[in-house]
């Protein structure tokens, strides 16, 4: 199968979230299944990419539409990444979204209206690339959400010729790509599509919405997630569109990167660890200890974090669990960037408790491994979660997660008091302080018997969270798309409404 993955995001060259991660591993795994697959992104500024660079293709200047170039670069995993070259576009300093003052670019609906544009083109007649066009389009969050209506455009406009089919995945529908509905005229949106039915939100035009409406399959980052988007407290306005079209709506899992992250040969680890032999993992604690200045003490049950920090991922309910942190005995570490107001409370509180607290304000790779190995339990306590990678990672690293009951979190995660035999991690009651401060004490407890403690972990570092079984759903949903694309009646492999 030819297959387009458009993305605003992919590690290793550019990272905000899980979607970075998905990015990479995911047309990984579908080359490596034997599929053709070309990664479609923008061309950053002081993007680093190794690979066979192939000859750029001009895409010239149309009505609004900039002058732009695809340069084809060979990965080594197979995949065809295609840089999106555009100048006046992508080349700045700063994020994939936002400026280095952490401002939306004024220009964004410009800036993503022409990644979906150029996704939307390589799967028609129109294609850039000689001799590709791509069977399926798969768009990833409102960024490329404009796509599939572009391709239903394109249908609507040529019905005889040849068009790809479209998938849309909401890696987190909190973020809805929101515009004027003026933007419409610069985006090319017909304004037969502009109401209610089309790209209509609150008055305004939503990429997001463009993607729902008029994509032939719509997937989600785990199955608890796609249930909960399709009600009203975890919907977030979309809650009716997605139960309108639950037939096509599928949640699928994401797997982790196993080779990047496998502690017994990672290389950002001071010591290697696996299942059999974790003594590598107290050399980690050790180390990680000196690396965030805690005093290095093996009998405080080491607590961590590595997240955005947004209220969303719930650090106002560690900063409340706090007291109770502090009066077990126990240290925490955190590592994050986001919102100031939370980065100030982080910081006063590592200041108040310099032996019990460290927090380091960054976005860092390498520390984030030191700390998924030498971390002896993980909080996750989000209010919302589509799948978070995190409490994956912890699990191969024998670090059990102490999570929220919400999203991925839900269908990764084994409660440990629930299920002795199988329990990997502690789920809380609730997504609130009580709910947190109960699995926080089951956790303390379990982690002072020891045999019981390694059970967990063993437990954990022996799920599989690769990406092959995952790959393998996807690639039945572009079979589904294909189908809904050509007008055949659904197969019955949608998950039906709450
Ligand atoms: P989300 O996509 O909502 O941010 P996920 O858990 O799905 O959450 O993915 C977050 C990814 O970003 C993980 O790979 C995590 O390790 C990484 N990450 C988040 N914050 C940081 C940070 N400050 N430093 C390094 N890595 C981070």
């Amino acid at each position: 199968m030819k297959i387009l993955f458009a993305t605003p995001e992919c590690a290793p060259y550019v990272k905000t979230g899980g979607l970075g991660d998905v990015s990479a591993a995911l047309p990984a795994t579908l080359a490596a299944l034997g599929h053709d697959v070309h990664l479609l992104m923008p061309a950053y500024q002081d993007m680093k990419v190794e690979g066979e660079i192939g000859a750029g293709v001009d895409l010239p200047p149309y009505a609004q539409w900039p002058a732009a170039q695809l340069v084809p670069v060979k990965l080594d995993s197979g995949v065809t990444l295609l840089l999106l070259a555009c100048p006046q576009l992508y080349q700045r300093p700063g994020g994939p979204y936002v400026d280095a003052g952490g401002r939306d670019y004024d220009d964004n609906a410009m800036r993503f209206g022409m990644l979906a544009r150029v996704a939307a083109l390589l799967g028609t007649v129109h294609s850039p690339l000689p001799d590709w066009i791509a069977d399926v389009v798969h768009a990833n969050d409102w960024p490329c959400g404009l796509a599939p209506l572009y391709l239903a455009h394109a249908r609507v406009l040529a019905p005889h010729e040849r068009t790809a089919s479209s998938v849309i995945t909401i890696h987190n529908l909190a973020f809805q790509g929101v515009f004027p509905m003026a933007a419409g005229d610069v985006l090319g949106v017909p304004y037969y599509w502009r109401g209610m039915d089309g790209v209509e939100f609150w008055g305004q035009l939503s990429m997001l919405k463009a993607g729902l409406q008029f994509a032939d399959a719509i997937t989600t980052v785990s199955p608890s997630y796609a249930r909960e988007i399709q009600t009203q407290a975890h919907g977030v306005g979309f809650d009716g569109i997605l139960r309108a079209r639950s037939d096509r709506l599928r949640g699928i899992l994401n797997g982790i990167d196993t080779t990047m992250w496998d502690p017994a040969q990672d290389p950002l680890l001071p010591a290697h660890f696996s299942r059999g032999d974790l003594k590598g993992k107290a050399a980690c604690k050790a180390a990680l200890q000196a690396r965030v200045g805690l005093p290095a003490n093996k009998g405080a049950m080491l607590l961590a974090m590595v997240s955005r920090l947004t209220p969303q991922k719930g650090v106002d309910l560690v900063l409340g669990a706090l007291p109770r942190i502090l009066a077990s005995g126990a240290q925490l570490v955190i590592l994050g960037s986001g919102e100031p107001g939370l980065q100030q409370a982080l910081r006063d509180a590592a200041q108040k408790h310099p032996k019990q607290v460290s927090v380091t304000l960054a976005f860092d790779e390498s520390l984030a491994h030191l700390i998924e190995a030498g971390a002896d339990a993980f909080l996750m306590p989000s209010r919302f979660e589509p799948c978070g990678l995190n409490q994956m990672y912890s699990q191969a690293y024998g670090t059990p997660p102490i999570v929220a009951p919400v999203g991925g979190l839900l269908d990764s995660v084994t409660d440990a008091s629930a299920d002795a035999a199988r329990g990997t991690g502690f789920v809380m009651t609730g997504c609130d302080a009580a709910g947190l401060d109960d699995a926080l004490t089951r956790a303390l407890r379990a982690w002072r018997e020891p045999a019981r403690w390694r059970r967990i972990q063993a437990n954990g570092m022996d799920r599989h969270f690769g990406w092959e079984d995952s790959a393998r759903q996807y690639l039945a949903v572009y079979e589904q798309a294909a189908l809904v694309a050509a007008g055949s009646p659904l197969p019955a492999t949608g998950i039906s409404p709450p």
